[in-house]
């Protein structure tokens, strides 16, 4: 019998045209109400990003493969999903390299206050040649710090030390031995991290440990010339602390591809703020590399429903029962 696979995230022409050779396609719009968890019923894997899949919408259904189109994979209950036998697929790797650029153009960008002098430029306000009022911080030689130094903070090392001849130090529960050789980096506490880094990267999972990893005792830890860089999960920073710290003047700036609540709220205080560089979750969004997503998610699926999954299982246990 034809396999039934739900879609909901726009795909590539030419990937959902392969997804059809395999299985039969339901495309719903997660934002209509209910139609995500009514399609699930009546499904054997399901494709997509952004959306939070509860357990409740997999009651009753007979879903045996669902694929991520993301390496992140915290809007899924991972331990009710291996309960139910049903396989989770990401796609790291695909994503690093993008990623990684988006980090940098964040520390850029920060530094040299490129966003705020663009829209000063464009204002008509350039009169005179610039002046320190207008001056930025290097970046070449500075310290970065990693909270996370995994696939995305390892590409994120190398910019850094290779490229900008920057000092790199991280926080990992485990070594990363590679970093360290090849980029020198340096595995430290997170306070002493927090202390001693010009620019703070956070490169760690959403996960109930890195739920507000930073928040104002660690903003207050931060040097006051110093810039927090945020392109992992907004949840893993407490926005308000971050706010409140910016509004005193505790740390420089904020480089940001990821808030709490997306999209950001045009109300938002950090939108009023020069210091902030806001980007709207943009960390794999090339062309390329969203179709190599789209792609690696897609054979994930139809590999995980023919039972021959064998790489980019987020739960492998799963496998075992
Ligand atoms: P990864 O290779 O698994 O790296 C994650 C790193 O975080 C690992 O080095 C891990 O080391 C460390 N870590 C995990 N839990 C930790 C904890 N409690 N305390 C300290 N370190 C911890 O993942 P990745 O491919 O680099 O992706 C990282 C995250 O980036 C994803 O989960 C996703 O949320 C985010 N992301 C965002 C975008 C975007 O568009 N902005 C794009 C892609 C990914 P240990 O296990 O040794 O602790």
């Amino acid at each position: 019998m034809t396999q039934k696979i739900v879609v909901y995230k726009t795909l590539p022409d030419d990937v959902a045209a392969w997804l059809r050779e395999h299985a039969e396609l339901v495309v719903v719009d997660p934002q209509t109400p209910g139609a995500l968890a009514a399609a699930l019923r009546d499904a054997d894997g399901a494709i997509g990003a952004s959306v939070t899949i509860t357990p409740a919408m997999l009651e009753g259904s007979r879903v045996r493969a669902l694929s991520t189109i993301s390496v992140g994979y915290d809007q899924f209950d991972i331990a009710d999903l291996t309960r139910r036998g049903i396989v989770l697929a990401h796609t790291p790797d695909v994503l690093t390299e993008s990623t990684a650029d988006t980090v940098f153009a964040l520390i850029l960008a920060s530094a040299r206050r490129v966003v705020e002098l663009a829209d000063w430029v464009k204002a008509g306000k350039w009169m005179v040649s610039v002046g320190s009022a207008q001056f930025g911080v290097e970046v070449q030689g500075k310290t970065l710090g990693i909270i996370g130094l995994g696939r995305i903070g390892g590409a994120v090392a190398r910019r850094a030390a290779l490229g900008f001849n920057m000092k790199v130090q991280y926080t990992n529960r485990s070594a990363n031995a590679i970093a360290e050789r090849d980029y020198g980096a340096r595995r430290v506490a997170l306070d002493e991290l927090l202390a001693t880094s010009d620019f703070v990267c956070l490169q760690v999972p959403l996960t109930p440990e890195t739920h507000h990893l930073i928040g104002a005792d660690e903003l207050r830890t931060m040097k006051r010339s110093a810039i927090l860089i945020n392109a992992s999960r907004g949840a893993t920073v407490d926005e308000a602390a971050l706010v409140a710290a910016l509004e005193a003047g505790t740390i420089r700036g904020a480089g940001l591809d990821v808030f709490e609540r997306e999209p950001l709220e045009p109300t938002s205080p950090l939108l009023a703020m020069p210091n902030v560089v806001a980007l709207p979750h943009i960390g794999s969004a090339t062309y390329e590399t969203r179709h190599a997503m789209a792609r690696c998610a897609a054979e994930n699926l139809v590999a995980a429903l023919a039972g021959k999954l064998d790489r980019n299982i987020v739960n492998r246990e799963v496998l075992a029962r």
